[in-house]
């Protein structure tokens, strides 16, 4: 039987670490700020922004919060972003994605001053961690790094897969697994015998956004299995990118949808505040 990889657990021991740095912070005199903005009201999106702004509030950091309407234009996210840039109050500026199809999400992005960009979505902080310089390191794969290390898992040396090459999850992912010496493959749709390839991994971490794609025929006898997926099953259910109950009695250690992956995010995002 593999054991569980607790998000749950792992990210609660990072906020009350997070919560008494900023204690100590403050009695430096030393306070952060994060500005959140969201335009329009996509149900998700509301859901996450409430997290974040509870989460900084549980660890001792402000808040701003910025509820713009769903017909705001461009020109007017990137007159906010700037003045946010400028504001010497605000260590950290995050722009809830996805943005309304009127507004170019890139232009927004590339708006947020690197220095405050705590999403690590900045062209500057992508190329940062490509060529091993300090920058911020998106939240998702920032917090799987976490969650290995947390709970012992060897990376150095181990072959490593990652299933999706997204911006947010699997390019930064891949990038983080190098620079912890894992040798690592990155598998998308147009990777040609990807159950094969899949299993040549000791880590294997799934970001592809399939309901249960990944069953055991994917999967080494006592891999790492990391499951990034947040989808809903035919009942509705909340469920990963991997078929946990085929899975979970092959590898070594896995992690849970929900309570795996999902509660480090805003750890970590938490976490670059404190760093802006
Ligand atoms: P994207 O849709 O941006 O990317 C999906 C990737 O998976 C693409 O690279 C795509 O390949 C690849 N892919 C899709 N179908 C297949 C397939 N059949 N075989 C192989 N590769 C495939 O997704 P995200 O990275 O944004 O998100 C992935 C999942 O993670 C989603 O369920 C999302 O909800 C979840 N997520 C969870 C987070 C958390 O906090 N836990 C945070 C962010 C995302 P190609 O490039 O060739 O099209």
């Amino acid at each position: 039987m593999a054991s569980l990889i607790d998000g749950k657990v792992i990210s609660q021991t990072i906020k009350d670490e997070l919560k008494e740095k900023v204690e100590k912070m403050k009695e430096q005199g030393i306070t952060k700020c994060l500005a959140v903005i969201q335009v329009g009201d996509n149900p998700a999106s509301t859901v996450y922004v409430r997290n974040k702004k509870k989460g900084c509030e549980y660890i001792g950091i402000d808040s701003l919060s910025y509820e713009l309407p769903e017909n705001t234009s461009e020109d007017e996210l990137v007159k906010l972003v700037k003045e946010l840039n400028a504001n010497d109050k605000v260590n950290g500026i995050l722009v809830q994605l996805p943005l309304p199809s009127h507004i170019n999400e890139d232009v927004i992005i590339k708006t947020i001053d690197p220095a405050k960009d705590v999403d690590g979505f900045h062209p500057q902080s992508v190329g940062a961690l490509c060529i091993g310089q300090k920058g911020f390191v998106s939240c998702t794969p920032a917090g799987i790094i976490q969650l290995l290390k947390r709970s012992n898992i060897e990376i150095a040396g181990k072959e490593c897969v990652i299933l999706g090459r997204s911006n947010i999850v699997g390019k930064p992912m891949s990038l983080l697994m190098l620079r912890e010496n894992a040798t690592v493959t990155v598998a998308h749709s147009k990777t040609q015998n990807l159950k094969e390839v899949c299993k040549r991994a000791d880590i294997l971490i799934v970001a592809i956004g399939k309901p249960k794609f990944v069953t055991d025929e994917y999967v080494k006898d006592g891999a790492v299995v990391i499951d990034v997926g947040i989808n809903r099953d035919e009942n509705n259910k909340i469920c990963g990118d991997v078929d946990f109950d085929l899975v979970e009695p092959k590898c070594k250690a896995i992690t849970p949808v929900p309570g795996g992956v999902g509660p480090m995010t805003i750890a970590m995002l938490l976490n670059n505040c404190i760093e802006a």
